[in-house]
């Protein structure tokens, strides 16, 4: 399936607008306050121009107040008239629980979350999906209703879609960067909110040991996952991309006591928009972190042979944990 993060122009007219409010509310006062805490501590070890550091926690609070007020513990969903009573129910329900099963791993979005439904007769739940990076930025989900709702909760689509938007938009030669990062974090979401069949680490094997071929090259990983993406060899591109991700989370794991999924939350308030360059975003990580963790991870990404950064079979001790629920 398809699911790429596209800049595509123009916008749809708004459909007549649902409002469902998550179940969840949350106290976000002290996080931020730690947060906020953090950038001004990680100044001193990683320094950023004082108008940039400034600028930041400005943002920070801001969303803070804005969250506080309720403004995105909201989602909107779209096109229900196309569904009959019982299955906008169970649609209903499939996009709560996605939202919320979202945020549990990748914190709240610092914009409403609006879902476009269309139906569609498939042999599976949601056939085909995408992210629009419109302002507002939407996700489209193409179902078939006839699926039962727990196929729906089951299936990775819309954790995957979700994901993209936590992250900005990172252009067409990045792509290949978005889409790993949205496979990598599908399971994540799914693995902590216990709807995983089977491990992590065996699900990132299942998904990745077969990509490994492209990989052993004397190439760089990001050209080869461009060539991938361009030759339309996606389950390739995304999950040989998913391996960036895979390696970034183990640094995080083994030498910062931290995990991705728990970075990227806080990069929500602080520093995800629409649109950024991919340095930009691993700039922003690595002044998170306090490392240069990501911006190096890009470079040897964009300069190494890949045959020196990707094994030739899939490790079992490459995935530091089984579970995210080992974070700290
Ligand atoms: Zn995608």
């Amino acid at each position: 399936m398809l699911a790429a993060a596209k800049m595509i122009s123009g916008g749809h007219a708004p459909n007549p607008t649902r409002v469902i409010r998550s179940s969840r509310r949350r106290s976000l006062s002290i996080n931020m306050l730690l947060l906020v805490v953090l950038f001004h501590t990680q100044a001193i070890t990683a320094p950023l121009p004082e108008d940039t550091q400034r600028a930041r926690v400005e943002r920070v609070e801001s969303r803070v107040r804005q969250i506080n007020t309720g403004q995105f513990d909201q989602f909107e969903i779209h096109g229900f008239k196309r569904f009959n009573a019982a299955d906008k129910g169970k649609l209903k329900h499939w996009v709560k629980t996605g939202v919320n099963a979202t945020r549990d791993t990748l914190g709240v979005y610092p914009s409403r979350l609006i879902f476009h439904l269309v139906p569609k007769k498939s042999n599976q739940p949601v056939p085909w999906a995408y992210t629009r990076r419109d302002k507002p930025q939407r996700i489209y989900l193409h179902v078939d209703s006839r699926f039962q709702q727990e196929k729906f909760i089951r299936d990775w689509t819309i954790y995957h879609e979700i994901s993209h938007l936590a992250l900005p938009y990172l252009g067409g030669n990045y792509a290949w960067l978005a889409e790993g990062f949205a496979s990598f974090m599908q399971y994540q979401i799914m693995a902590n909110a216990g709807i995983l069949e089977g491990s992590l680490e065996q699900n990132y094997q299942n998904k990745i040991a077969p990509h490994l071929k492209w990989f052993n090259s004397d190439l760089t990983p990001a050209s080869i996952a461009r060539r991938l993406m361009s030759q339309k060899q996606y389950p390739a591109a995304y999950w040989g991309s998913a391996y960036f991700f895979i390696l970034a989370d183990k640094i995080l794991a083994e030498k910062h006591h931290t995990r991705l999924s728990k970075l990227i939350s806080q990069y929500q308030f602080c520093c995800n928009e629409r649109y950024a360059s991919a340095g930009q975003v691993m700039n922003d990580l690595d002044g998170l972190l306090g490392a240069p963790v990501f911006t190096e991870l890009l470079a040897s990404f964009e300069n190494s042979p890949a045959r020196q950064v990707y094994p030739q079979a899939f490790s079992s001790n490459v995935t530091p944990t089984e579970s995210v629920d080992a974070l700290p």
